[in-house]
């Protein structure tokens, strides 16, 4: 039995320490452990409800028979049952939006004076629809460094009380909506960040360390959701794109991790990692020394010279994740707001692999307006680069990014459909658009760009085989055969790493399935907890219906 005791919390004495519940699902979230390391140096008890949902897309693919076989949103309930939290924190990004509302409304029936909060990137992009879901409570908007740890010291009795900025909450019938407050200003003020929270649970996530050194991006790209940040925040005066932490600080984050001998790359997950030169030069000639393990980020095409490039291979990056994302200078202006010439990627990449760095581009195919002749254009500059890794993903159309209102203007869907995605149904995304009207020239399409790494891949004497191979049943996946086959032709080190983390969660999902009171229904179990468990499990598949079958859920530079 937990006991309650009122504690010192931070600068402000006999506030009651509260217990907190993190809910998430498939992967590490940078975000919550930053937040639980902030809660629990204010003295509250943190812990993670975590489903490992290892097939809903992420960390490497969808199966949704697989999805619905390994559901664990019982054990999710249980293990808020067993904490009693006083709030419990759900991040949402639109594909798990919907997951998160089945869940939440499964712990609210269970623990009805439970402050269930929404955040995370859909919720600003939707928080008049979030909150019309009443076992949503409370929603914090856009950056929650200071605003939750604020919630939480407030909440009381399961009430939020008014005037948190940042925060919408209840009263009554009605919504209390506050303004959001700029951007946390200092990052080092941010403990590290608590990463034993996921690697508690899922061990195998430790050997790939995800962290940040900067939050934001300067560009807008209209897909992405980073651009509805910078928009709503210019929106009450702040226009800083970028903050940065401190070489020091990140070092220390660093130092620690290694410490535990446990982990074997670095994943710098900023939207730009080589932003800022000097910067940068500082802190590789820090993590040569200090840490020395290899290590992967993201560029942006014009922000690599030669010397940076050759620093980054002495610190040991191995491989460097250039978006990309269309041969056409049409549709990268028109479509995707982003400026880049064909000689500007070009020279990027030509830097990157004459310093020894493995290039990975992405691209994303079906953008509006898209036409023969900038696919063809495609196939041009993604041979010319010659990466070593190729990954497309269809274009996915989030709520809030400015890529929704082209949508509806190119008749991709409707207004309707669209204010559907900010309920997190996805389901316009596959029904209309260029790669419904052209289906064939784009399964083509992805297997010509997924043989471009291989050796021999370029050549353009294959089209004409491609183009009758796509015309055959299953041809689909030869494109994720192509792809698995030169990840381990070229040791891609991320790539096994999601292999194995898709394994470990895997049998975790296995394991809380098979154990009574958590999984599957067990004869030991009596009558009225088998049949709370059905329902729960129908209710998630009804509410969580209708997901993408393959839908981009990251961004990269
Ligand atoms: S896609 Fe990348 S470069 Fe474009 S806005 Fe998003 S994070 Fe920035």
């Amino acid at each position: 039995m937990i006991t309650r005791e009122t504690q010192t919390i931070g600068p402000r004495r006999n506030i009651r320490a509260k217990r907190v519940l993190f809910v998430f699902n498939s992967n590490e979230h940078l975000g919550v452990t930053w937040l639980s390391a902030t809660l629990k140096a204010a003295g509250h008890d943190v812990r993670l409800a975590f489903d490992p949902q290892p097939f809903r897309g992420e960390p490497l693919v969808r199966i949704e028979p697989l999805v619905r076989l390994l559901d664990c949103t019982d054990h999710i309930v249980k293990t808020a049952k067993e904490f009693d939290p006083d709030v419990i924190c759900y991040s949402c990004y639109t594909d798990n939006f919907r997951w998160m509302l089945a869940t939440a409304s499964a712990i609210k029936r269970a623990l009805p004076r439970t402050v269930n909060v929404f955040g995370g990137v859909h919720v600003l992009a939707a928080p008049e629809a979030t909150m019309s879901y009443p076992q949503v409570d409370a929603v914090v908007l856009g950056e929650s460094f200071e605003a939750l740890p604020e919630l939480v010291a407030a909440v009381e009795m399961g009430h939020v009380p008014p005037g948190i900025p940042n925060v919408w909450s209840r009263d009554g019938n009605e919504i209390v909506r506050n303004s959001i407050r700029p951007y946390f200003d200092d990052l080092d003020c941010l403990p590290i960040r608590d990463f034993t929270l996921f690697y508690d649970q899922v061990p195998a996530m430790e050997t790939n360390y995800l962290t940040m050194t900067s939050l934001g991006c300067p560009q807008s790209c209209s897909f992405c959701s980073v651009e509805m940040y910078n928009r709503t925040y210019a929106e009450i005066g702040d226009r800083r794109r970028v903050r940065r932490r401190s070489v020091e600080h990140v070092m220390a984050e660093l130092r620690a991790v290694k410490a535990r001998g446990r982990v074997r790359q670095v994943s710098f997950m900023d939207a730009i990692f080589t932003l800022n030169r000097n910067w940068l030069e500082d802190f590789l000639d820090a993590y040569r020394e200090e840490i020395g393990l290899p290590f992967w980020a993201y560029t942006y095409p014009g922000l690599v010279n030669r010397e940076l490039a050759e620093g980054l291979a002495g610190a040991g990056c191995r491989m460097i994740t250039m978006g990309v994302q269309s041969g056409s200078r049409k549709i990268r202006r028109s479509s995707m707001n982003r400026s880049e010439t064909g000689d500007r990627i070009q020279g990027t990449a030509d830097t990157l692999r004459s310093a020894g760095i493995q290039l990975a581009v992405d691209k994303i195919i079906g953008s509006p307006g898209e036409t023969a002749a900038d696919r063809k254009q495609d196939i041009e500059l993604f041979r010319s680069l010659h990466p070593d890794r190729l990954l497309t993903f269809p274009l996915s159309y989030y709520p809030g990014t400015s890529l929704v209102p082209q949508g509806v203007d190119a008749g991709i869907f409707t207004e309707e459909e669209a204010s559907r995605l900010e309920h997190g149904d996805l389901s316009p995304q596959p029904t209309r658009g260029p790669m419904i009207e052209a289906p064939l020239a784009y399964r083509a399409q992805r297997i010509l760009l997924a043989m471009i790494p291989l050796p021999g891949g370029h050549r353009r004497s294959l089209d004409r085989w491609v183009w009758r191979l796509a015309h055959l049943p299953g041809s689909e996946m030869v494109e994720r055969f192509l792809v698995a086959l030169n990840a381990l032709r070229i040791g891609d080190t991320k790539f096994t790493y999601l292999v194995r983390l898709t394994i470990a969660q895997m049998w975790m999902s296995i394991h809380r399935r098979i154990r009574p009171g958590a999984g599957r229904p067990d004869p030991r179990r009596n009558a009225s907890q088998v049949s709370d468990s059905i329902d729960l499990r129908r209710e998630v598949e009804s509410i969580a219906g209708n997901p993408p079958s393959d839908t981009m859920t990251r961004t990269s530079g």
